[in-house]
């Protein structure tokens, strides 16, 4: 066997698995080795029945206390038992598994492992993992490695798989030399892989997992200095006129406000960038609303007076077509053709777009992945820039630059990755740091409340609405199985007209209306049409209406960290002075704990790393799923050692493990 080999040449595995894993994406034996836990299973010593809560996930040691029951229910057959310990009682209960009859004896005592649910004053376990005391023993000290499933396949088919398979995880080559491994304390790839699908204990997965993430890091520092060492060289065919850093100057000064010092430093790096003999890479960073559009905005007008053409790439329709209105406005001055260019245009209308972009009639184009689409060709493409960038990868802005004859690229980016991170993980670009917030701009005001809060919440809304501002009301979400997303955003809506009286204007947004419901929607919310939008998240990314000053989010201790500082930065955006209050239903220690940490700073930076210390490791703004960093175990805020490791190694040893760094 070998790893190029075939899954189907794996023991045991016949066609009919074989095709369940390749639904899974695993069609070689190298595919399933790489193909990791998502999390383990660790079992934990038993507690007393009285002391747990819903949603633990706990062992009890019980004694059956009642016969078992089996019957047929409406769509399952039901067998349940109620055990107990010295401290109280609690009941079992399994869907379809009516064998189980005869597995049980009252008398007798076992260890019950699963989810716990309160029912009225009755607590319950769903679904419980059962074992004799003497097995539970073994169970302890193991951790179970779960995989990500689809349906078809179980757990113990892949775990039974890859134990087929051991012998050439083991001897998966080690590319790193020896002494290295030993100085630098690190885990052999084979043994890190072992541990990674047959886990010893905690202490060897955490090496295990830091080996594999350094690897990941490393690989992707050889790609960057590839990418590096092709662009720093390459020659500036664009460059920027004087008429152009004429009509920019004209520009800025007809913004109607005052840049910040980071605005500035940003559109001045451009400026050098774009003059000099080399093309432009660079990553501009900044916190939402710091005011990355107007550098954007100024690079592309810049561009299109030098007599090239740019392109303005975003993650999503309605972001399309919002930075479209803004842009053509701001641009509106100049001999400047702005086109939309995005998936839901009619054929037609698309086809337009192409000619003229063909034709270079226009000058500059905003839109989503439409534009990388084969049949966009541009007459000069000279700019190439990308918004929210951590929703994009490095292929897709590739394929936006292969458009061109070696175009400027300039990517905005709201993620807060640390400096020191981010000049090593965006070692192929120069990076330019907008740390400050417009100065007029007035601190927004959070609070972290109850559901008892909600009248006032909405006599609040009324009074900014009276005020002329407007509202974002963030719904809660909805629980599986029960209603469907839509149904829960246009109930709450409903609801909420009759609140707040018929001289408010209340209008939904979510994500199953069509791109140009949707976009419609947004326009006349800019345009004052509405006053309070109710929506699901998809106004989280770069929406901007800076006269709405109040947002308002259900069930806030739903969502994470990252993302509530993303919904809130669609408020702040403009003079007045903006709320956000945030509903916390639940109200459990930790939720409390958590929404503080928003209530008390508006710090992206801040919040991301108090996110980490709380939740651990997480997918912090998706970087970790990130087009651009597209790691499967690393992430850059719980292996920002691993990181340092890699960065050293690839200095000291340049490209010499290119190609050999198996993932
Ligand atoms: P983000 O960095 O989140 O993309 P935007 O570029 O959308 O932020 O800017 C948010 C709002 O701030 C916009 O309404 C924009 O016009 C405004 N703005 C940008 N720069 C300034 C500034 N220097 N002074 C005042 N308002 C500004
Ligand atoms: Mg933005």
């Amino acid at each position: 066997m070998r790893l190029e080999d075939d899954i189907i040449s794996v023991k045991g595995v016949g066609e009919k698995t074989a095709k369940d894993f390749n639904r899974l994406g695993i069609s070689t034996i190298k595919d399933l080795v790489f193909y990791y836990p998502r999390s383990y299973k660790t079992y934990s010593e038993p507690v007393p029945v009285s002391s747990v809560a819903e949603g633990d996930r706990v062992a009890v040691f019980c004694k059956v206390i009642t016969y078992v029951e089996s019957h047929k229910g409406r769509r399952y057959n039901i067998t349940s038992l109620s055990a107990a310990d010295d401290s109280g009682s609690i009941r079992m209960v399994w869907f379809n598994m009516p064998f189980l009859r005869n597995v049980f004896k009252k008398g007798d005592s076992y260890i019950f492992y699963g989810i716990v649910k309160i029912k009225g004053s009755m607590r319950v376990m769903e679904m419980p993992e059962y074992f004799t005391q003497f097995k539970y023993q073994s169970a302890l000290k193991t951790m179970q490695p779960i995989y990500p499933l689809k349906s078809g396949i179980t757990n113990n088919a892949i775990t039974r798989a890859v134990t087929s398979v051991k012998d050439l995880i083991v001897r998966i080559p080690e590319y790193l030399p020896e002494n290295e491994i030993e100085n630098r304390g690190l885990m052999t790839r084979g043994e890190a892989l072992m541990q990674i699908h047959f886990p010893g204990d905690e202490d060897k997965l955490k090496n295990a997992l830091r080996r594999i993430a350094f690897d990941e890091f490393l690989e992707f520092l050889i790609r960057i200095r590839s990418l590096r060492e092709a662009t720093v060289t390459e020659q500036n065919f664009h460059k920027v006129t004087e008429e152009a850093l004429v009509k920019k100057n004209g520009f800025i000064s007809g913004l109607g406000f005052e840049l910040t010092n980071g605005q500035k430093e940003a559109i001045r790096d451009i400026e050098t960038d774009m003059s000099s003999e080399h093309v432009m890479n660079r990553l501009v960073q900044g916190d939402v609303g710091s005011g990355k559009t107007v550098v954007a905005v100024t690079a592309l007008l810049m561009n299109a007076i030098s007599g090239h053409q740019g392109a303005l790439m975003v993650p999503t329709e309605v972001l399309a077509v919002q930075h479209y209105d803004d842009i053509s406005r701001m641009l509106k001055p100049y001999k400047i053709t702005v086109r939309l260019l995005t998936g839901s245009m009619t054929p037609k209308e698309k086809r337009t777009v192409y000619q003229e972009l063909k034709e270079g009639i226009c000058d500059i184009v905003i839109g989503t992945h439409a534009i990388i689409q084969e049949a966009t060709e541009f007459s000069d493409l000279g700019l190439v820039v990308t918004d929210e960038q951590h929703r994009f990868g490095v292929k897709q802005r590739d394929k936006l630059t292969s458009k061109g004859h070696i175009p400027h690229v300039l990517i905005m980016s709201a993620t807060p990755i640390p400096r020191t991170l981010a000049i090593i993980l965006y070692a192929d670009m120069d990076i330019s740091v907008i740390k400050d917030m417009p100065a007029e701009r007035k601190r927004i005001k959070n609070c972290v409340v109850g559901t008892e809060y909600r009248p006032s919440a909405y006599s609040f809304i009324k009074q900014q609405v009276r005020d002329g501002h407007q509202a974002y009301v963030i719904c809660p979400m909805v629980e599986e199985n029960e209603i469907t997303e839509a149904e829960n955003v246009i109930n709450y809506s409903d609801e909420l007209k009759k609140e707040l009286g018929s001289s408010i204007r209340v209008e939904y947004l979510h994500g199953k209306m069509k791109e140009n419901e949707k976009t419609d929607i947004l326009r006349r919310f800019v345009d004052r049409q509405i006053d309070v939008l109710v929506s699901t998240t998809v106004i989280e990314v770069g929406i901007n209406n800076p006269n709405a000053t109040l947002m308002m989010i259900e069930n806030a201790e739903r969502f994470g960290l990252a993302q509530l500082h993303q919904l809130r930065g669609r408020v702040g955006r403009g003079d007045a002075q903006s709320y956000c209050i945030f509903i916390n239903v639940k109200k459990s220690k930790e939720s409390v704990e958590r929404l503080q940490v928003l209530e008390n700073s508006n710090d992206g930076f801040y919040i991301a790393s108090e996110d980490l210390k709380l939740r651990g490791p997480g997918d912090f703004f998706g970087i970790r799923q990130s087009g651009d960093m597209d790691f499967k175990i690393a992430d850059i805020y719980n292996y920002a050692d691993m990181l340092k490791l890699a960065q050293d190694v690839s200095l000291e040893y340049g490209k010499q493990f290119e190609g050999k760094i198996i993932l």
